[in-house]
């Protein structure tokens, strides 16, 4: 039987339509057993808010936004109200976000906000530019009527004490990635980067291609892990490039870590999305938060 043009498209439409799904992660290093059952709790929450975001005609843009709004907002992770301290025991916290168009807008060394991730999109949406840093982020987003917090309010008696402590606490950047019904796709990545790390220090989660990417030719790639490495070998581009040589995108995931650790000896983990839907999830850390949602399954699934 012959099939028209307009009815193949018709057809490849559908099957896109039934390719609904949402990948999220909440750090890839050691999580303490302590901590293990808060993320899964607020990982699942994050997926449910992503996956609403996906009904119907959802984007994919709001969804990897909500579920990373829901993880800076939990307390949890090492991101937004849940944030790490830097050497000068203050907070700077970086993020992007990304569509399978290439649009792009990130914020870096902010500290006066709640949600970076959906400033990161005022400047993607609302500004001519892709990244914007420290004062100059938050002038912008007092331009875009976005409140600024006593940056006091996002660290946590948590953090102090760990700090205090000096516990090893490396871990909890956030990251979404999601494939509409429409075949859009998008990512975001959120972080208060490394422990410890120097003030005015930027990680490769708000550098496009090295924490964040997606281009709908390929896929889309949120990272978490050891930046400096990640920067070194464009880590979130190479893993979507590798998304055309290797058989799937587990692969994919999986050999580009292996490089990154071979040529740098960083360590970390991506979730990695396919255009189609396949998908990857890896790490070379001891422990990595993570879970999926997807068309055809009842519930979230997570493990930590
Ligand atoms: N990649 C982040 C950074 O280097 C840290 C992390 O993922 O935990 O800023």
């Amino acid at each position: 039987m012959y099939i028209g043009k307009a009815h193949r498209y018709k057809i490849m439409n559908g099957l896109m339509r039934r390719m609904r799904i949402i990948i999220v992660h909440g750090g890839a290093w050691n999580i303490p057993e302590e901590d293990k059952e808060s993320h899964r709790n607020s990982l699942k929450e994050a997926l449910a808010a992503g996956w609403s975001a996906l009904k119907g005609n959802g984007r994919a843009l709001d969804a990897v936004e909500e579920a990373v709004v829901h993880m800076e907002n939990s307390g949890v992770f090492h991101a937004g109200s849940g944030a790490s301290l830097n050497s000068e025991q203050k907070v700077e916290l970086d993020a992007a976000i990304m569509t399978g168009d290439l649009n792009l807008g990130a914020v870096a060394g902010v500290s006066c906000i709640k949600n970076p991730i959906s400033l990161a999109r005022y400047v993607m949406e609302n500004s001519k530019h892709a990244l914007i840093v420290g004062t100059g982020a938050q002038i912008f987003a007092k331009q875009q009527g976005i409140p600024l917090c006593d940056p006091d309010e996002l660290v946590t008696a948590r953090e102090r004490r760990r700090f205090k402590e000096g516990l090893e606490n490396e871990f909890g950047t956030v990251g979404a990635v999601a494939l509409d019904g429409n075949g859009n796709m998008a990512v975001a990545t959120s972080t208060s980067g490394t422990y410890k790390k120097m003030a005015g220090r930027v990680g490769d989660s708000p550098l496009v291609g090295c924490g964040t990417y997606a281009d709908k030719e390929r896929g889309a790639c949120s990272a978490t892990g050891h930046g400096e490495s990640f920067m070194k070998t464009v880590a979130a581009k190479t893993a979507c490039d590798a998304l055309e040589k290797e058989p799937d995108a587990q692969t994919a995931a999986e050999k580009t870590l292996q490089m990154i650790l071979k040529r740098t000896g960083g360590k970390g983990g991506f979730i990695l999305l396919r255009k189609d839907g396949d998908y990857g999830i890896a790490f070379t850390t001891p422990a990595m938060a993570r879970g999926v949602m997807k068309e055809g399954m009842e519930a979230p699934e997570v493990s930590v």
